[in-house]
């Protein structure tokens, strides 16, 4: 279960989000639970997480580890050496505003695995490109452009997450039925890039409007593994109730 808090919270603001969370997860054994804050607030989230089940990640990193003259970006072992564990990587704000694309997306996730953080690796497709039945077709080639050039080795190590864009911020929640089909056709992409069993293993969270009044009926789903949660992410009460599904 990932917290992604986008451009929200500063440091001071971070550090009371983990003392209101902290205590309403101390017993959520059954799920891994990240918050990725921004660049700004990885220390203070990184401090008072300390001892806690709770892992911190970041939204974005450069793709390459190899410091150097590059204004503005930050290399996953920099993260790593702050203390995060896990690396946001692709996501649709990053892919629609920023420039993001698959061959970014592969360089990035490899750098992120190089510093032995756990890249939570962002796919989905826009409403226009839903409506026009092309669904597959971006999951295809998101996940052929950004992660099948993987090792099996680093597939094994990364997340993915299923983040249909009209989905994100807008409270259109995908049906579990909508969000189990592209979840199917993600493993279905996994399988026929590194097999079977590893299909089977690599966990696939959904991303778009999840809150803990819908989150039991899309984990209840067989593909999916679990979410990646923006604005209900920034209220303790509410991603707790997101984690304690
Ligand atoms: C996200 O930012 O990854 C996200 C899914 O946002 P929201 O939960 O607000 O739709």
């Amino acid at each position: 279960m990932a917290g992604n808090w986008k451009m929200f919270k500063t440091p001071a603001e971070t550090k009371d989000f983990f003392a209101k969370f902290l205590p309403l997860v101390e017993k959520s054994g059954h799920a891994d639970i990240a918050i990725c804050p921004p660049f700004i607030d990885v220390p203070a989230a990184v401090e008072a997480a300390q001892g806690s089940r709770v892992g911190v990640g970041a939204q974005n990193c450069y793709w390459q580890n190899k410091e150097g003259a590059f204004t503005g970006e930050v290399t996953p072992a920099m993260l790593k050496a702050a203390g995060c564990t896990y690396v946001i990587i692709g996501h649709s704000e990053r892919r629609q505003y920023f420039g993001e694309t698959d061959e970014t997306v592969l360089k990035r996730t490899k750098a992120a695995l190089e510093a032995r953080l756990i890249p939570i690796v962002c796919v989905g497709e826009m409403l226009a490109e839903r409506e026009s039945g092309r669904t597959n077709e971006v999951l295809s080639t998101q996940f052929n452009g950004g992660i099948a050039a993987l090792s099996a080795e680093e597939f094994a190590k990364i997340v993915v997450a299923y983040e249909p864009v009209w989905a994100i911020g807008t409270g259109k929640v995908a049906t579990p039925e909508i969000a189990e089909d592209a979840h199917k056709v993600l493993r279905g992409l996994a399988e026929a890039a590194f097999g079977k069993a590893a299909a089977d293993a690599v966990r696939i969270l959904y991303g778009g409007s999840v809150k803990p009044d819908n989150v039991t009926g899309l984990m209840a789903q067989p593909d999916i593994d679990g979410a990646l949660v923006g604005g209900a992410a920034l209220k303790a009460e509410d991603f707790a109730g997101v984690v304690n599904f």
